[in-house]
């Protein structure tokens, strides 16, 4: 079975870990992999032998890109929008709305076709785990569809039935949908419920309702907050203990302190999530990730892959743009978009259980017994990442030791 045999990399300059055991970073690195997994990591004098042998000639080895947000199943287009946007126009949550009235019109093959084209992309840029949430459909039918379609390319699926109120529905007849029948029906297929909380898209009462929905099923939930101004999210998170709250660009210090205090004393807290290519695409202020690590924040970052706000699948852009915009240093950045994410989804440790009650080993982190999900760079060091954006530097990328790109 050659899924068994073992492969061994060498000659890796910089194997970046995200281990605290061996501070983050190994450096003049091997690393063997056997079957889906990790079997060993150190220096490379010391590594063992294996059936198979890579040498990389100096090039740095990274986790894959765990990307926590995206929305991935959709149909149309919205370079007008954007177009509009980018000559002076403001973001508002209705836009949303173009593209529920497209998706709602596509087949399940034209919605698989996108989602596998972009999952593609993602891939060949170094994504080895993807979220990706429904949100376009809104009926049941449609929501149970996108989500069906989901789930199988995506690793981990989100509900977010409560994205926008659609057109020609009645807010409150909408909020029992979906927090009743359209839970009800998507349940099975999700692992989180999404909700986009903020001006035009859904109030405090409305979030709450959504958030007891979920929560009285047992599922994680997560937010969108803070995206076009200060509101109660984070708050409503963080008393819900929500894996992940996301956008962000908004936030006071109370915020910024309860997201930090989220995780005293455990291993379970809430994730601020940052979304450097949406405030960007939108024009939107950039989200503090700076002061939410000073803080002692959990942070990811993500693409929030979306046709409305943010339509790139490119990690190491928003990486690049974490370090050279939010005074990230290179090493946070990677870590938020690796194993960030990956605490985000509930995969950073051996055991969490994917859809069918299966233990996975932990993805976000190189270390034996994880996931063999690995990103290298055609270059030295992470560094480069950021010393020169823009330039597509991954060189070659293993998921579950099975070498894609
Ligand atoms: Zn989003």
């Amino acid at each position: 079975m050659s899924n068994h045999r073992s492969t061994v990399i060498t000659g890796i300059s910089e194997l970046v870990t995200n281990d605290d055991a061996n501070g983050g970073v190994i450096r003049d690195a091997a690393l063997v992999m056997e079957g889906d997994r990790i079997a060993w990591v150190g220096r490379a004098h010391s590594a063992p032998d294996a059936d198979r042998r890579v040498g990389v000639e100096g090039r740095a080895l990274l986790p894959g890109w765990v990307d926590s947000h995206t929305h991935m199943v959709f149909a149309g287009d919205r370079t007008a929008e954007f177009e509009a946007r980018m000559a002076g126009e403001a973001y508002a949550a209705g836009g949303i709305n173009v593209t529920v009235a497209a998706t709602r019109a596509a087949s399940d093959s034209e919605l698989a076709a996108t989602l596998l084209r972009l999952v593609g992309e993602a891939r060949r840029g170094g994504t080895t785990v993807i979220e990706t949430k429904t949100g376009y459909g809104l009926t049941v039918a449609d929501e149970v569809r996108s989500a069906r379609v989901a789930a199988e390319q995506a690793d981990a699926v989100t509900f977010l039935g409560a994205h926008v109120v659609p057109d020609g529905s009645d807010p409150d007849a909408y909020l029992e949908l979906v927090t009743g029948p359209m839970l009800e029906a998507v349940a099975d297929h999700v692992s989180s419920v999404d909700i986009f909380c903020e001006t035009g898209a859904f109030d405090e009462t409305a979030t709450r309702r959504v958030l007891e929905a979920a929560t009285a099923r047992a599922l994680d939930v997560r937010l969108h907050a803070n995206q076009l101004q200060h509101g109660p999210g984070v708050q409503l998170a963080v008393e819900y203990r929500a894996r992940s709250v996301d956008h962000l660009g908004f936030l006071n210090d109370n915020d910024i302190e309860d997201l930090a205090a989220s995780w005293d004393g455990g291993t379970r807290g809430t994730v601020a999530t940052v979304l450097p290519a949406c405030d960007l695409s939108t024009r939107m202020p950039l989200a503090p990730a700076r002061r939410l690590l000073d803080a002692g924040a959990v942070l990811a970052i993500a693409s929030n892959c979306n046709p409305g706000t943010s339509y790139t699948s490119s990690m190491a852009f928003c990486v690049a743009t974490a370090v050279l915009q939010m005074r990230l240093s290179v090493r946070e950045a990677v870590r938020a978009a690796t194993l960030g994410g990956a605490m985000s989804l509930g995969m950073h440790e051996d055991g969490w259980k994917d859809p069918r009650g299966i233990a996975q080993p932990a993805v976000g982190v190189i270390r034996v017994g994880a996931r063999a999900d690995l990103h290298l760079l055609d270059a030295p060091s992470a560094t480069h990442l950021a010393y020169r954006p823009g330039v597509p530097v991954t060189r070659a990328v293993w998921r579950a030791g099975v070498q894609e790109v």
